[in-house]
């Protein structure tokens, strides 16, 4: 059990409380945020709250926690909750967060199915978080949004911004069902209506934006990654995909039978023309709409109740997940022509970073131009540009506090 390490030598415990406290007195305000341990056998424990860095760090080294969530910071510290009235005891601020999950996806995803997810299927997250950064920064406002892989299939989204933090429950409704497309197939108002609908839609320059986001996505790594209309199902994904086509459809099935299985861009391209068409020929009625396809394959799917709420928990950063050993680590490393692209299967687990402190330590132990050289640390792994980039990111958090 490679967990006391973990606490010991690589949770930054230290950027952790920089960032939750904000630039505040620690016993004025961090001292009154809910943290959660779920500890072995699955205990869950809530409501604990610290009033300095080291008794934080003294609680994560002594209890060891499987997991541990982040809650809203209260009118009262919450382990002394039960000195107070329950009135008494009121979120009162808390980021605003997104929570997404892969196994929301399992209708428009080929490559895998309900825990399980690949580089392939990452593409429908890297989208995701694409459209809401962009929608968060722009039509919000918003500037300082953490995005973090959740360790095995999912991403979370903390918006850290003042403004974000104090929304009451009601405006992070508004700001999610603004957020929110309903889809429940590509064109949900029948034949000769949906395409309507979605015309509509896209006068939303947020909706407008998006589309160019999900359009580029799926022309570019979706299409063949997911072999829609090059795999063996593909005549079920064009009923899928133009449900009250079914003319439109037969005509493509015929086009696509002439021609090569292999080549996902061909048949895409005719699916394209048909629908810029607006169907085809001798197809009376049926009016196809692309935006309303792609929003229904790529469009990001939230868990609104997580973000609905003031006091809703959300899983820290930089815990490592029970099940992959994978750290949740963020997933923008440095921007600009340095920035690396976030690789699911490229981020550390707890296994490596003990491996690499142990080579590190190794090497530290034999002299170098004759001297010792000073004590490893979590410095000496793959986690350090991670945190690194954490540090960077309160830097600019607190600049605007
Ligand atoms: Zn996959």
């Amino acid at each position: 059990e490679m967990l006391p390490i973990f606490y010991r030598t690589f949770f930054p415990t230290h950027t952790m409380i920089r960032w939750l406290s904000y630039g505040r007195p620690i016993k004025n305000y961090l001292a009154y945020r809910e943290f959660s341990f779920t500890l072995p056998g699955d205990a869950w424990v809530r409501y604990q709250s610290y009033a300095s860095e080291a008794d934080f760090r003294d609680a994560l080294r002594q209890k060891v926690p499987h997991k541990i969530d982040i809650g809203p910071v209260y009118t009262v510290r919450p382990r002394d909750r039960h000195m107070y009235r329950p009135e008494a005891c009121e979120a009162r601020e808390r980021e605003l967060v997104f929570d997404i999950d892969m196994t929301d996806y399992d209708d428009v995803r080929t490559c895998c199915t309900g825990a399980d997810m690949c580089d392939k299927c990452w593409i429908f997250m890297t989208a995701a978080r694409d459209v809401l950064d962009d929608a968060l920064r722009q039509d919000f406002g918003f500037k300082h949004i953490l995005w973090v892989y959740s360790g095995r299939r999912g991403l979370h989204g903390w918006v850290c911004d003042h403004r974000a933090r104090v929304l009451s429950a009601d405006a992070r409704g508004a700001v999610v069902s603004y957020l929110s497309v309903k889809l429940t197939s590509p064109a949900p108002g029948g034949s000769g209506t949906g395409g309507g609908a979605y015309g509509d839609m896209l006068a939303r320059p947020g909706l407008r934006r998006a589309y160019r986001h999900l359009l580029h996505y799926f022309e570019t790594a979706l299409l063949a990654s997911q072999g829609y209309l090059t795999d063996a199902r593909w005549e079920a994904t064009l009923a899928t995909w133009l449900p009250h086509a079914p003319q439109c459809r037969a005509k493509l099935a015929a086009k696509f039978s002439q021609r090569s299985h292999s080549d996902p861009w061909d048949r895409w391209t005719l699916l394209r023309a048909a629908h810029e068409a607006g169907g085809m020929s001798g197809a009376a009625g049926e009016t196809l709409s692309l935006p309303a396809l792609i929003f229904f394959l790529l469009y990001p799917r939230l868990d609104a109740a997580v973000s609905r709420g003031v006091n809703h928990l959300l899983k820290s950063p930089f815990v490592v997940h029970p099940k992959t050993g994978k750290v949740c680590v963020p997933i923008d490393l440095p921007k600009g022509p340095a920035r690396i692209p976030f690789r699911h299967d490229a981020v550390p687990t707890l296994t490596q970073l003990v491996s690499e402190l142990n080579h590190a330590a190794a090497d530290a132990s034999q002299p170098a131009n004759g001297e010792k050289r000073k004590g490893v640390s979590w410095r000496d792994t793959a986690l350090r540009p991670y945190v690194l980039f954490m540090e960077s990111f309160i830097d600019g958090v607190l600049a605007d506090e």
